[in-house]
């Protein structure tokens, strides 16, 4: 429970061991004793008190815990609602921490970034923005902006001293300053999505090439935590893998599965649009057998993509070779041969997914990398202000219509950290959080 009447209503039920300690509350300590209704005994527990300010939402709260199951849960829940309690919303705890400024927007969301994280990486990811060193590159880019603003004032108040096309200058010069550090942020998105998202990745290639068998190698893969998700797309599932740290987001897995017992088997019509979707392609051909026209096309498929190819079966006599393979080769991407059933050059596979998406630059300790979309949005739309401020300068017009786009600049990062933002992004944003939160 958090809020001013929390303690009031634990008093009602709960009668701790020691009875002179009832109405003597500390934070920071847990109480034994008895949920008690009617003076029968509901369940021994133990309540951990937190008084305000020092708290999770700021407020006095207490935590009951109980041993658990559901009848007991149920009971103790409904007293503490028969009292005066009344039930949180979804993330309340967390809305309530941010508004009561204990936290920023970004703080707030990092909480479902951490709850909900598929890797370490993200999970990591999200404790960084929890620490606040989203919210500190923010501040400064804001800082940055006042201190323009400043700059403008100056030749706001004091006209008469024409320093106005020094000030141009001098504004510009820090404009573009802030502009480079957005961006920058703006670029570390590439690697956040990826971090959230993992990489989309489709396995073509065309029956019997061993597509199922590299999947299974890869979903059975002793460190892999594999999450099933319902495609975009009817019918199809995709699968959330972390390999060595590599997020692969697997698309069309049942696809694959489903073409074994069918007669006919993934067409190339359908290879097109996973392909399209694809962050990366793995192309699996046997290499027990000549290229044919259906390897030819899937060939085609990977053009301007990020791909691999695979040649599979390497256990058995391969005709096709990384080396001897000159169609193979006009293909500028990486060639690794594996064998999917025999376990053979996997993690080499691996190895090549992390050189294509530089895996091993995002430097989480380092570097502040954005993983929301929300924030990516702003960002972009801050850039556009800040091009617009330019501009603006550029052509000359006078310095306090120049404020006015400024401040638009200001207001867009504002709403990443929560100061400006409207109530009802505020409200979507905490409704996906989960009970209890
Ligand atoms: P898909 O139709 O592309 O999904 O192909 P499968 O994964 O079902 O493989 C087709 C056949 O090739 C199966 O009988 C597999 O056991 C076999 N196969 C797949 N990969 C290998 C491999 O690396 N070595 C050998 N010897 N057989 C393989």
């Amino acid at each position: 429970m958090s809020g001013k009447e929390s303690f009031k209503i634990l008093n009602k039920i709960f009668e701790p061991k020691i009875k002179k300690e009832k109405e003597e509350i500390k934070g920071y300590t847990i109480k034994y004793g008895y949920i008690v209704e009617n003076d029968e005994i509901i369940d021994e527990v133990l309540v951990t008190y937190f008084k305000e300010p020092k708290s999770y939402t700021t407020e006095n709260m207490c935590e009951i815990n109980s041993h658990g199951g559901m009848i007991v849960l149920r009971k103790i829940l409904e007293m503490c609602l028969k009292n005066g309690a009344e039930l949180a919303q979804p993330g309340e705890f967390t809305k309530r921490a941010f508004l009561n400024g204990r936290i920023d927007l970004l703080q707030a969301e990092s909480v479902i970034d951490i709850i909900e994280a598929k890797s370490e990486k993200e999970a990591k990811a999200g404790i960084k923005q929890l620490k606040g060193s989203l919210s500190e590159k923010i501040a400064e880019i804001k800082q940055n902006i006042l201190d323009i603003m400043v700059n403008i004032e100056v030749s706001i108040d004091y006209p008469e001293y024409d320093v106005e096309d020094v000030t141009n200058s001098q504004i510009l010069k820090m404009l573009e300053q802030v502009e480079n550090k957005l961006l920058k942020l703006e670029k570390s998105f590439d690697n956040g999505k990826i971090i959230k998202e993992g990489i989309k990745t489709a396995i073509l290639g065309k029956p019997n090439a061993g597509k199922s068998s590299l999947l299974n190698n890869i979903l059975k893969e002793e460190r892999a935590i594999v999450t099933e998700y319902e495609g975009t797309t009817r019918d199809t599932i995709e699968e959330f893998v972390t390999i060595n740290g590599i997020p692969l987001k697997l698309i069309d897995t049942a696809g694959i599965r489903q073409a074994k017992d069918e007669v006919e088997k993934i067409g190339i019509a359908k290879s097109k649009e996973i392909a399209k979707e694809a962050d990366l392609i793995l192309a699996i051909f046997d290499s027990t057998k000549e290229l044919t026209e259906e390897d030819f096309e899937i060939l085609e498929l990977m053009q301007n993509k990020k791909a691999i190819i695979i040649l599979n079966k390497i256990d058995l006599q391969p005709i096709l070779t990384e080396e001897n393979n000159k169609l193979l080769r006009k293909n500028k991407c990486p060639i690794i041969s594996i064998s999917a059933v025999k376990d053979i050059g996997i993690e080499k596979l691996y190895k090549e997914i992390e050189k294509l998406f530089n895996l091993n630059e995002i430097k989480l300790d380092q570097d502040i990398v954005i993983t929301n979309i929300r924030h990516k949005n702003l960002i972009t739309k801050a850039i556009e202000n800040v091009k617009k401020t330019k501009e603006t300068i550029n052509s000359g017009m006078p310095i306090d219509v120049i404020a006015i786009f400024i401040k638009d600049i200001l207001e867009d990062l504002g709403k990443i950290t929560g100061e400006t933002v409207s109530e009802d992004i505020i409200n979507e944003i905490f409704s996906k959080f989960c009970l209890g939160k």
